[in-house]
């Protein structure tokens, strides 16, 4: 029987490779290789048909050591505690590359809100906030949206915990919904942030974003934006792929013309499945999931979910790409990124190239707490020149040691966590 992909060895194995490069102690590895703690619960729903279903829900705080722990809460029917241990260990390096004083950690429920009434999802919601509500605030562990999660629902996770606390905290969740507390920019940010490194990928290897082509995987809240921007600085969008929830199986949707954003928006639901039969009247040529990774285009952006590149697929890229640029969480396993650096891709390492996110909950945070609010052309400037400099911070160490950019960004991040680690006297 083949083994089943497990994120959080991926995680590991990753840490490890970077832990031998620095030459970190044993303590600082065996603290790093791990989370510093972890909530498993149950969840228990009185359902629109009255009967009481129990939902499993875990939080993991993998380290706090450079300030509060962030990240989001996915909800997904195969939420594994593994996913959830590598998420939030992938958020305490995104923090630290990005050189935002927040440490790391990931939440989740096993559940599939596609078959869930909207009363259900808030019982829900409030019910994770129920069971955690002592070990996250806004000083200590903040959350925020991720797969299948939206502002609705962190805003009954924000009213929960301020029931629970009796006072108002709009910093101890983000992104919430723009009228109560929301940034401007962050439904934007991940995707925006994706193509601010993209761009300066560009630069790097001397080619005009107008001369190229791109593929995406999904077509959700990172996808759609990225999309966004990606058009808009001139490349064509001639694939995107999604997930279709009736078949339970995944479509690519290609226009070799160029895809349009607001034409395939009307079309898609509210988890970012698109309807297959509708994009085949507009127009577009339906393909098996996996194809958007075999077009032959110049720029591949994964933004669905972990494991999606492999070493069984690597070798379909065409050879024309030149960047992958990694909008979802660990969308490539260590095998297959063997494969894409002797071909040459740049591949702009996920928990820098989706890092647009997390600022921008930062900066909602930052906003939250001071109760003043900036306008949406501060937010994305200020996240361009964030994305920017860590791009470029990366891209340095890259060159300087000869290394390709997953682990310069494993380099910097690491060493800043071990070295709040020691400052503290924790090793
Ligand atoms: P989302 O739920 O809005 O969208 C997910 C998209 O992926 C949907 O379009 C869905 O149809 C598609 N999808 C699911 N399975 C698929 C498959 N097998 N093949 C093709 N498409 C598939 O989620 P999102 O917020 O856009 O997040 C996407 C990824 O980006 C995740 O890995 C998430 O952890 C990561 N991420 C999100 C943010 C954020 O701010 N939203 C920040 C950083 C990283």
């Amino acid at each position: 029987m083949s083994k089943t992909y497990n994120p959080f060895e991926t995680a590991q194995a990753q840490f490890d490779r970077i832990a031998s490069l620095l030459d970190l102690d044993k303590p600082t590895r065996d603290l790093l290789r791990y989370p510093m703690r972890e909530y498993h619960f149950s969840i228990p729903v009185h359902m629109d048909d009255g009967i009481v279903q129990i939902f499993r829900g875990f939080r993991v705080q993998h380290n706090s050591a450079r300030g509060p722990g962030k990240g989001g809460i996915r909800f997904h029917p195969l939420e594994t505690i593994d996913t959830v241990r590598a998420l939030a260990m992938w958020m305490t390096w995104k923090c630290a590359v990005v050189d935002i004083p927040l440490g790391g950690s990931k939440g989740g429920v096993v559940c599939d809100p596609h078959n869930l009434s909207i009363r259900e999802i808030e019982q829900l919601c409030r019910g994770w906030v129920r069971q955690i509500s002592r070990d996250v605030g806004p000083t200590l562990d903040v959350p925020a949206p991720d797969v299948m999660t939206n502002p609705q629902d962190m805003l009954w996770m924000l009213d929960e915990f301020e029931v629970i606390h009796g006072g108002k905290f709009p910093g101890f969740i983000t992104g919430k919904p723009l009228s109560i507390g929301g940034s401007q920019g962050r439904k934007e940010a991940t995707g925006y942030g994706v193509v601010f490194s993209v761009r300066e990928a560009l630069k790097e290897i001397n080619i005009k974003p107008e001369n190229t082509t791109t593929s995406v995987q999904g077509f959700g809240n990172v996808a759609q934006y990225a999309i966004d921007l990606i058009q808009r600085i001139g490349s064509r969008v001639v694939c995107v792929s999604s997930w279709n929830q009736t078949e339970k199986m995944a479509y690519s949707y290609r226009k070799s013309s160029g895809i349009r954003l607001d034409e395939l928006q009307a079309i898609t639901d509210a988890f970012g499945g698109i309807d297959k039969t509708k994009a085949r009247e507009l127009g577009y040529e339906l393909l098996p999931g996996d194809a958007w990774l075999e077009e032959d285009v110049d720029i591949l952006v994964p933004a669905a979910l972990e494991n999606q590149i492999t070493k069984d697929n690597a070798s379909a890229l065409s050879k024309r790409v030149k960047i992958i640029a990694e909008g979802a969480n660990g969308p490539t396993t260590p095998e297959a990124d063997v494969i894409l650096d002797e071909r040459g891709i740049f591949t702009i390492p996920d928990f820098l190239c989706n890092a647009g996110g997390v600022t921008c909950s930062y900066f909602e945070q930052v906003q939250s707490n001071m109760n003043y609010y900036w306008d949406k052309d501060e937010v994305l400037g200020k996240l361009d020149t964030k994305m920017t400099a860590a791009f470029h911070a990366v891209r340095d160490v890259a060159k300087r040691r000869k290394i390709h950019m997953r682990d310069a960004a494993y380099l910097i991040s690491v060493s800043r966590v071990a070295q709040a680690c020691k400052d503290r006297g924790w090793v």
